[in-house]
């Protein structure tokens, strides 16, 4: 039977945002509206966000009174296959999708939020961005986005709130109103990169210094980057972060992570810290950045791990410009020095954050 309270499903709107404000609507919790549309299938121990299977389709339509094809519309899966550039299996982390790490029904993270737009939106709701990696803060407000609570650090959980909640921009755990937190100020280089990579989608090419590339290779390039930032912060004392400090390019900065953990799983304030680093480093275009490299010998070792080839665009680079092929030094990086303090921290994170996800 369909609902009596019609909900209507925002153009930028998350489906589990929806779901979550549309059992509220109805005055139940939202595993009790899900479980009665789909009985038996345990929704909220999957990433609804990414999209409603075909199949299950059907009982949504009747119930909502809102037509499929909306509903594909809202689901992260396109713009996630235009960046890796192929069909995406549904049981694997998606690059550049923050990851929910689910356990159950519940969540250790991938959820944000502006809690500024949330105060002016007449039913508060979550966007479809604030699931997207590369998004850290909000454009229309300037300020860094949240992914936990203020007060009592749980994840953003809308699914597990009940009917008395009423509304969707408050803390499962504690009840906090999130309209009412005071926001931290954006990177503007943060803020640029996240710009320029919805850009990027939109166009769906990029140029990257003098040659046109397809969304999905510049995704793939900055992940590279990535990877390179993360290798220079691990080993500050290395060649490689010698020729990024000569290019004024900092990688000991406080908040750039120190944990092994993914991008996708990585706090808003160190991935924002990462897009800075990374948004400076297309400033000053990556033939530079190459040059450097090779002015200061680094290894292609010390760029990326030699089992996984560089994007295209790059390839040329490593081979003209820079770094040199292994020599009989051996990998610096893996001798036996004592382990730095940093070194010992990201140990730490690890272990905390394994300790975390096999706790029932
Ligand atoms: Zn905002
Ligand atoms: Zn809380």
């Amino acid at each position: 039977m369909p609902w009596t309270l019609r909900v209507p499903l925002l153009a930028d709107e998350a489906l589990s945002s929806w779901l979550a404000k549309a059992a509220l609507r109805q005055g139940c919790d939202p595993l009790a509206l899900t479980g009665a549309i789909w009985p038996g299938w345990r929704v909220w121990t999957r990433d609804i966000d990414r999209g409603i299977p075909d199949a299950r389709l059907d009982p949504l339509v009747q119930v909502s009174g809102i037509p499929a094809s909306d509903f594909e519309q809202a689901a992260l899966r396109g713009v996630y296959e235009q960046i890796s550039g192929h069909p995406l299996a549904e049981n694997r982390s998606w690059p550049w999708l923050l990851a929910l790490g689910t356990r159950n029904r519940v969540h250790h993270g991938g959820q944000q939020f502006c809690s500024l737009c949330l105060t002016q939106d007449i039913t508060p709701y979550f966007r479809r961005a604030w699931r997207m990696a590369w998004h850290v803060g909000c454009p229309l407000h300037d300020v860094l986005l949240l992914d936990a609570c203020p007060t009592c650090h749980a994840p953003i959980e809308p699914h597990r709130l009940v009917a008395e909640d009423k509304h969707i921009a408050q803390c499962a755990r504690c009840k906090l109103d999130w309209r009412h937190v005071a926001c931290t100020p954006i990177s503007q280089d943060a803020l640029r990169f996240q710009q320029l990579a919805d850009e990027v989608l939109q166009r769906d090419h990029a140029v990257l210094g003098d040659k046109a590339i397809s969304a999905s290779e510049w995704f793939a390039v900055n992940a590279f980057l990535l990877g390179v930032i993360r290798r220079a912060s691990r080993w500050p004392a290395s060649e490689l972060t010698f020729a990024l400090q000569s290019l004024g390019i900092s990688v000991t900065e406080r908040l750039l992570p120190v944990t092994g953990l993914s991008f996708e799983l990585l706090p808003v304030s160190e991935r924002s810290a990462m897009l800075t680093t990374i948004q400076r480093m297309l400033d000053i275009g990556l033939d530079e950045m190459f040059e450097a490299f090779h002015r200061n010998e680094v290894m292609a070792t010390a760029l990326h791990d030699p089992r996984k080839s560089p994007p295209e665009v790059i390839r040329p680079m490593m081979v003209n410009g820079s770094p040199r092929q292994k020599t009989s030094r051996g990998d610096l990086q893996s001798g036996h020095q004592p382990k730095s303090e940093r070194a010992v921290r990201a140990a730490w994170a690890r272990l905390k954050r394994r300790m975390k996800t096999e706790m029932p």
